[in-house]
């Protein structure tokens, strides 16, 4: 529970009266362990303490405020509170009692006003006031936070606090639940598969529950914890993702909703202090141009090759005629020769490279979604993926990139430098 405090008086503001209450307030409230964090100040003044009360609300879940209840003009806190709310102001029995005892046993006239401090939040539980004549309200909300009402004299603050405020407080702060989310991105298989592997821990799944998503490229768990700590959240959700993990780790590339496959790559390779870079055929750039998007991929990134037709494998890698003329352009020769050779151009410690069939027509008789990734590394021979991608033209050239994302992801733990 995150609390904020607000004193209110004209004579606070003006430094005439030195808050203490919000201190002992807030030392109450930390010693059971509710955070605070927001004090606040402000005059006797209904548009500026609904703007605060206002604020305050949204940011926190509690608002603690201490003056203006009591009989006089200037004492407003209820009234504008009670407005903000959508609430009434409702008269407690008790404290009506206690107000009339007061004016007949001092044989004073009460006058009307005095009835104000009689009344409190319709909806909220009354605080009795031991010490004085204004009641407290405690007002435990649907929307937004809760809000406690405290008269300003310090002797009847205190006890108000103490002993009417801070068991409800506390009981809150029981029933209180947190929901704690986190999101797990898969690559390389598919919404169904994922969710059969699973199937036992999704159709008995109470806390955390297991909510799958399948997004265009890639699939995304979200589990969500409810607990009445942020710590047993996370301590649920450990454990989850590690059963997760055990049957689908493989696939399993980050966590976060804003992350992507290409970001954890770059990152993976600036902490390993690693290098990349890129021969494209009908990817065209893309690659390159997915890595660019990663702030900071400058550091493990210096630049690349777009070889889209034979001449310009030719011409700027390097590949003789004669493994295009006779593996294919589509082969995992020609796949192997881009990755080495701009690897080598750019003295970089790895290289990815891409030459397929993006279609919609075969190329070399073979069908749209035929591509061949290369992968090569420095001190080792380069390999090569045949993958066999179905969709538009715009996917195959899409799911070719993220698969030889993947394949470096994959690859990363065991590149020595
Ligand atoms: P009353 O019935 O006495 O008017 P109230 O709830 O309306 O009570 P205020 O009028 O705001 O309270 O304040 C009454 C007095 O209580 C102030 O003049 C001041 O001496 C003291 N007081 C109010 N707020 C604080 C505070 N935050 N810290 C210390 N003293 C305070």
């Amino acid at each position: 529970m995150q609390a904020e405090i607000i004193a209110v008086g004209t004579e606070i503001l003006l430094g005439q009266v030195a808050d203490t209450n919000s201190a002992f307030i807030a030392q109450e409230l930390a010693s059971a362990g509710i955070e605070v964090y927001y004090h606040s100040l402000v005059g006797d003044n209904a548009d500026r303490l609904t703007a605060l009360v206002a604020q305050a609300r949204k940011r926190s879940n509690l608002v603690v405020i201490s003056g203006g209840l009591g009989p006089t003009k200037d004492d407003l806190t209820k009234q504008t509170v009670a407005h903000l709310l959508g609430v009434k102001l409702v008269e407690d029995a008790d404290a009506m009692a206690k107000i009339r005892d007061f004016f007949v046993t001092t044989g004073r006239e009460m006058t009307p006003n005095n009835r104000l401090q009689a009344l409190y939040l319709a909806g909220s539980h009354p605080l009795k006031n031991q010490t004085g004549m204004a009641v407290g309200a405690f007002y435990q909300a649907t929307d937004g936070a809760d809000v406690i009402l405290l008269p300003g004299p310090p002797s009847e603050m205190a006890p108000m606090f103490l002993h009417q405020a801070m068991p409800l407080v506390k009981a809150a702060c029981q029933r209180q639940e947190y929901l704690t989310s986190r999101v797990l991105r898969f690559f390389g298989i598919g919404e169904s598969q994922l969710v059969t592997q699973l199937s036992d821990l999704i159709d008995q799944q109470t806390n955390p529950t297991i909510a799958p998503y399948a997004k265009r490229h890639e699939v995304t768990l979200r589990l969500t914890a409810k607990t009445t700590a942020a710590a047993t959240a996370n301590q649920l959700l450990d454990q989850m993702v590690a059963t997760i993990k055990d049957r689908v780790g493989a696939y399993l590339y980050g966590y976060g909703d804003d992350n992507s496959l290409a970001n954890v790559v770059v990152h993976d390779l600036i902490d390993r202090h690693l290098t990349i870079t890129g021969a494209e055929s009908l990817t065209a750039g893309e690659f390159q141009s997915t890595i660019g998007s990663v702030p900071g991929v400058s550091a493990v990134f210096p630049g690349g090759f777009v070889t889209y037709a034979n001449r310009a494998k030719h011409d700027l890698l390097g590949i003789p005629q004669d493994v295009i003329d006779h593996e294919g352009v589509v082969s995992a020769a020609t796949a192997k020769e881009m990755a080495e050779r701009s690897r080598k151009l750019l003295d970089t410690d790895l290289a990815l490279s891409f030459t397929g069939v993006a279609g919609p027509d075969r190329l070399e008789g073979q069908p749209a979604g035929t591509v061949w990734l290369g992968l090569a590394q420095r001190g080792q021979s380069p390999q090569a993926k045949l993958l066999h991608l179905t969709g538009t033209r715009a996917d195959i050239r899409m799911r070719s990139v993220l698969n030889g994302l993947d394949w470096v992801r994959r690859e990363l733990p065991s590149v020595q430098k």
